[in-house]
Parts: C-alpha cells; structure tokens; sequence
C-alpha cells in the first residue's frame, strides 16, 4: 500500500512567527501539496512558561493570509485529532508507561538539586543525567511512583552500538549511542517533553515527512530510537538549512525584520514574502526563473531541490520580489491598498487617488514608503530658489518665475481639470512661448512640490493634487519668487 503524504506544521503558540517558522509551513505545505497529500496544524503548547495569550490566532492568520490552508486541525478537526498537545496529556502518559513496561524508559526520582549538584560535580565526564536512577528494581521504582513519590519519564539509551538515518537534506548521519543522554519524556508534572511528544504525535497523526528546522537535527537519533522502542515506522526526515543574513551570520533583528507581522507592517505584500521565504533552500532545478505563485509552487517543489547550505535572506532580493508583485498587482487591489495609507495622510482634502496610485504602482518598492514618498502632496514643503535651478533644463529661480507667470493664467482658466486637457495646455503654453518642454514642466513641477524628483512629472502632480490645491501651490510658487527681488 503506497502512503498518502503527509505532514505538518507544528508551531509552538510563543507569540511571534519567524521567517524560519513560516518557511517550515511553507515547505510542509508545499511538499504535501505538490504530491497530493495532507497538511496538517497542530498546536504545540505544552511549555507553559513559553505560552503567549493570543498567539495561536496569529498563527491561523499567519496561515490565512498566505493561502497556507491545512486539512487537518485544532480549527477544523480531522481523523486524527485532538491537535493541540495540551488536550492530549492522556496519551503521553500512557505512551511513556508502555515503554517504561517494555524497559525503554524508566522512572527517574533524582530531587532538582541533586541533578544541580550533579551538574557542578567536574569530575563528571558524562554531560548530562548520570543514570542514577536507571538501575532501580523496577518493582521498587514502581512501588515508589504508586505512593506518589514526584518523578519524571527518562528514555533508557542504549549504551553501546550507534544509531543511523538519513535526512532527505544532510544525508546518513550516525551517531554513537553511548553519547546519548538519557532524556526527560514525561516531566514530573506529567506534562510531555517536545521530544517525547513530536514522535507519540507525529505516529499517531500518521506523518510521512517530518520537516523542521535543522535545530532539531542532533536529537533526530534519539526520536529514533524512540521509534523503534515503540516497533513504529520511522518518517522521512526532512531537515531545513540555517537562514542568515548577508554576513553569513543567523538572521536577527540586527539584519532588518524577521517575523512575518514585521514584513507586513514594513509593506511586503504576503506573496511577496512567501515567494522570497521559498527561495531560502530550495531552488527549482535548471530554472532560472525567481516569480513564483503559491499555486505554481505547489506544482513544482520537491524536497530534492532543498539545499544543506545556509540560506541567505537578502533584504534587497526581498525589495526586488515586493516590486516585481505590486507591478503586476490588478490595478483595483493596489488602488485600495494605496487609499489605505493615503486617505488618512490627505485627512479632508480631495486627492485624485487614481492617478496617484497609478503613479506609484510603477515606483513603489513596498507599501512602508509611500507616506514618506507623498509627503510633497500632503504637506507644503518650504520653497528655495536652488530647487529651480536646472542645468540641463536651462531653468533657474528667474527664467522659473517668468515661465510659472506665463502658465498661471492658462491654467486658472481651464474648463476641466484632467489629464489630456491639461497636457494639451501645458503643450501649447510651450509652443506660444517657444519654450522646450523639460524647462516648462520642470517648472511646474517644483512649483507644484518643492522638490526636484517626484514620482510622476508635473501633469501627473497636478491631477493628483487636484485643481485648487494645484493652483494655490502654483500661486504660491510665484510669491516666493517675487519675494525674493528687492
Ligand atoms: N514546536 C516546535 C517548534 O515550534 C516544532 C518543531 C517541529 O516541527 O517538530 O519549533
């Protein structure tokens, strides 16, 4: 019988979702999807310290906005469930009893300060638990447990030969077993380790490729182990490669943002990123090509084409992608995404939103710009005479003033405000005057904005500006200019 492929994503609710985080979804979600198979959620919430009210609903949103839909989970239940670790405390506990029974794990009573005196004991080679309780008659350490006497789970490590499997990305890795510590599965106040529960969980749930961090890779040996005490099959092991900066050094908030809510908030729109986050270890074959949706993804990927090397996230790769999606968003959604920031930045005035978003829809790297790159239309920036010099233009502060003088009244007297209207204005002011068109406009334009570059030229800013403000700014312009003759 061929298996259905399935795998997970298994976040702890610790508040914030990591570009790592999101990458382990994404590839779970992309190896299941690309061969047909299930993605499921399930929430890991069994270290209480950690836990972060409100965090298991960023990361259904988290999932949502990026079209990470699962097939199973706590939201919409599924054959396997319950998904939420702390709602599965009765399996952990009869799971770690069985394999006390079979002698793969025993009871441990050691006080917290023993192990601490342990700990700082030198002349201890081992690192880690010394097996003290390991040899206990197990009649003894079961009568001791039946009384209620406080202890946790231990897994009992083999102590001699070695254990092997390999990793779909780093390959065979052995590690001898006496190296092993022999690690807490159930802790005293019967909550399960995540290295006991990950393997009763991902069993019982019926996974196939278990895909994580690489972090997790030096205790893949003793989930193992853990395996084979129980006679369960043994996953595919899917482990994801280091993310660093530029520097080759782990990626931290030193480098820039680094959990998914912060891109967001910085104006990466949600394909943006996950298109970025599939590049970091994967690469798809002889394709040279870096656009691609969630949907083409899904048919491409494969856990082949994930890389060992570190993954570099570069934040000027991330600013490419974020253009490459908002030049090619439908004008409508961009529209509105745009009047999402500007609306309040222009409060009551009237603006031309069209022609402002059809402005920055060509400009924008991401959406966190554009209230510092619109600034010159909502506010009225101070005028000097250098902004009107213009080598190239022939255009300085007194050939400005006769020019602007010229256009005012051509303006003033226009019966509608658009586009070709004014561009037809503009065109035959020039010609009246025999004027090049880049003095003119250049003009215009810093009359209008107090400022040499602007997104889109002056047409562009007067329609966005609208009529009134157009030549109140206008008038304005010629005033300054006035004002600076004796
Ligand atoms: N709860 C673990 C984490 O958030 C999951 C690791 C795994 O995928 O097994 O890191």
């Amino acid at each position: 019988m061929t298996m259905v492929t399935k795998t997970r994503f298994a976040p702890s609710p610790t508040g914030i979702m990591h570009i790592g985080n999101l990458r382990s979804a994404l590839y779970e979600y992309l190896i299941a999807r690309s061969e047909g198979g299930k993605f499921l959620l399930r929430i890991e919430d069994t270290d209480r310290e950690r836990y972060v009210e409100g965090a298991v609903e960023a990361i259904y949103r988290t999932l949502d906005i990026c079209g990470l839909h699962h097939d199973e989970g706590p939201d919409i239940g599924g054959p396997n469930g319950p998904y939420v670790q702390s709602e599965r405390l009765h399996l952990y506990g009869e799971y770690a009893d069985k394999l006390v029974e079979s002698g793969h794990a025993y009871p441990c009573f050691c006080s917290v300060e023993r192990l601490a005196d342990m700990r700082e004991d030198e002349e201890t080679e081992f690192i880690g638990y010394d097996r003290h309780c390991r040899d206990l008659d197990p009649a003894v350490a079961a009568r001791r447990v039946a009384s209620g006497e406080p202890h946790v789970i231990r897994q009992k490590m083999p102590l001699e030969g070695e254990t092997s499997f390999t990793d779909e990305v780093y390959g065979t890795i052995t590690v001898m077993n006496k190296e092993l510590e022999d690690q807490i599965l159930v802790k005293s106040d019967r909550y399960p380790t995540y290295n006991f529960a990950n393997v009763v969980d991902d069993h019982l749930m019926e996974i196939t490729h278990v895909v994580r961090g690489s972090e997790y890779l030096s205790s893949t040996p003793k989930y193992c182990i853990l395996y084979d005490a129980f006679g369960w099959d043994i996953p595919t092991f899917v482990h994801l490669p280091l993310i660093v900066g530029e520097d080759g050094k782990k990626l931290s908030k030193r480098h820039g943002s680094t959990s998914f809510d912060e891109l967001l908030a910085d104006g990466y729109l949600p394909e943006a990123i996950i298109n970025m986050i599939a590049f970091l270890g994967w690469a798809p074959g002889e394709e040279t090509r870096e656009i691609f949706s969630l949907e083409e993804l899904e048919a491409i990927f494969s856990a082949k084409g994930i890389n060992k090397a570190p993954a570099v996230f570069a934040y000027d790769k991330l600013n490419w992608m974020n253009e490459q999606y908002i030049r090619r968003l439908p004008f409508d959604r961009w529209r509105a995404m745009v009047k999402d920031i500007t609306d309040s930045m222009f409060g009551e005035r009237q603006y031309n939103v069209d022609m402002l978003a059809r402005v920055l829809q060509e400009r924008v790297t991401k959406l966190g710009d554009i209230p510092e790159m619109i600034r010159f239309l909502t506010e009225r920036l101070p005028y000097s005479a250098e902004l009107f010099f213009n080598k190239r233009a022939k255009l300085d502060a007194d050939v400005a003033s006769v020019i602007l003088k010229e256009l005012r009244p051509a303006l003033e007297a226009l019966p509608v405000w658009d586009e070709e209207t004014l561009s037809a204005t503009l065109g035959r002011v020039c010609d009246e005057a025999r004027r090049k068109k880049g003095q003119v406009m250049g003009a215009l334009r810093v009359a209008l904005a107090a400022q040499q570059v602007t997104p889109g030229g002056a047409t562009e800013t007067a329609m966005i500006l609208g009529r009134q403000e157009a030549l109140l700014r206008l008038a304005a312009a010629i005033d300054f200019l006035n004002g600076r003759r004796p």
